[in-house]
């Protein structure tokens, strides 16, 4: 079984009801030939869902809690994503290590109450730009890796997100020789447990760079955020995935 080619994105904070317009727009013009899925705020899956109607368009949550349900203000559980019709969860997003501390050890108690609920788990790996600059950057990859990923993991439902902190919205992207030597390294280190994951690689894809990032080996798609919000930026990013 080849990784399957997923192209994601991650509207993260943004968007409000109104944004749903992109999605009517993403439908009608994204191109077979590879998944497509949009991760909106929570309070806009159920209406995205809604509004995507029998449309091919996948949609997910931005993080979920560990736990099945109780007492956890604020958060959302897996199976509350899944009855919202989310098939995807991003799960330790540099942004949630961050904001909130999240841990490998969150991630893969997420990740195992997210396959708890029938969804796909797609994890984020990446070093911030002083871990590349003392050359740690493999050693910082292999150990989220095996920190993050729980051992109910397999090809089927999960997914990898190479993400560079330090190319998150900033307009700035790995040359291509450092993105293969990662995802070369994350295909390896996976070849026996998760053997046909679908690995993506995450910061500041666009349309501009899009054919050339989905050409190198072991890409399997993007997760995509600035250039997600609007159609017209992630449908060409789509047809390169297609078309590659
Ligand atoms: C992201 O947040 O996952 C991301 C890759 O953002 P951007 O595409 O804006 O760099």
């Amino acid at each position: 079984m080849a990784p399957r080619k997923l192209a994601a994105g991650n509207w993260k904070m943004n968007g409000d009801l109104a944004a749903l317009s992109q999605i009517d727009a993403i439908v009608a013009g994204r191109e077979t030939g590879c998944d497509v899925l949009i991760c909106p705020p929570a309070v806009l899956l159920h209406p995205m869902v809604a509004r995507i109607g029998g449309g091919d368009l996948l949609v997910g949550g931005q993080d979920c809690h560990h736990a099945g349900s109780g007492a956890h203000t604020g958060d959302i559980a897996a199976a509350q994503l899944a009855d919202a019709g989310a098939s995807h969860v991003i799960l330790g997003h540099s942004e949630r290590r961050a904001d909130h501390g999240e841990t490998d050890a969150d991630v893969a108690a997420k990740a195992r109450a997210a396959h708890d609920a029938g969804l796909i788990a797609i994890i984020c790996v990446g070093e911030t730009e002083a871990e590349r600059d003392a050359g740690t950057t493999l050693d910082v990859i292999a150990a989220q890796l095996q920190g993050s990923i729980p051992d109910c993991a397999t090809s089927a439902n999960t997914v990898i997100a190479y993400e560079p902190v330090w190319a998150i919205g900033t307009g700035r992207t790995p040359d291509n020789a450092q993105i293969a030597e990662v995802h070369a390294m994350i295909r390896d280190a996976l070849s026996a447990t998760l053997p046909d994951v679908s690995l993506l690689y995450g910061g500041s894809v666009k349309a501009a760079n899009a054919t050339e990032i989905f050409a190198i080996d072991n890409v399997d798609g993007a997760l995509v955020g600035g250039a997600s919000l609007k159609a017209a930026d992630f449908l060409p990013i789509v047809s390169a995935l297609a078309a590659s």
